[in-house]
């Protein structure tokens, strides 16, 4: 993963102060290359202040974090994108017992990420 490539942890905290900022940081990547609805391939959607957008034809609604790595994390998003920072740019493996200490989740609530994580970075190596 390359989205934090560069960055150190302070630019990353200015960067990244709330949930919002991790949202629209989101969306902008995930809409970047197309407006379409999901449903009915319509281009055009209203944006809302949590940057999900509603479609203007059959108004289906997608939240920034769905069909991402960070649908339905239970413990917010800002949480998550420092759990994916301090992976991607750990020059060295990092234990779950020191994720769930930086993080100060249950190792329970970490384990749907950590896997998704897992399965994304196993198809980067395939890719490589
Ligand atoms: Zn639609």
């Amino acid at each position: 993963m390359n989205i934090f490539k560069g960055q150190n942890l302070l630019e990353f905290s200015d960067r990244f102060k709330s949930g919002q900022d991790c949202k629209e940081y989101l969306a902008n990547i995930k809409w970047k290359d197309t407006d379409e609805c999901r449903k009915c391939v319509h281009k055009k959607s209203q944006i809302r202040k949590d940057f999900s957008r509603t479609c203007n034809i059959c108004s289906h609604q997608e939240s920034a974090t769905s069909n991402t790595l960070f649908h339905k994390v239970k413990f917010g998003i800002r949480k998550a994108f420092f759990i994916v920072f301090e992976m991607s740019t750990s020059t060295k493996s990092l234990s779950a017992s020191y994720v769930q200490y930086v993080s100060g989740l249950p190792k329970r609530q970490l384990v749907c990420l950590c896997l998704k994580l897992e399965k994304l970075w196993k198809v980067a190596v395939i890719i490589l």
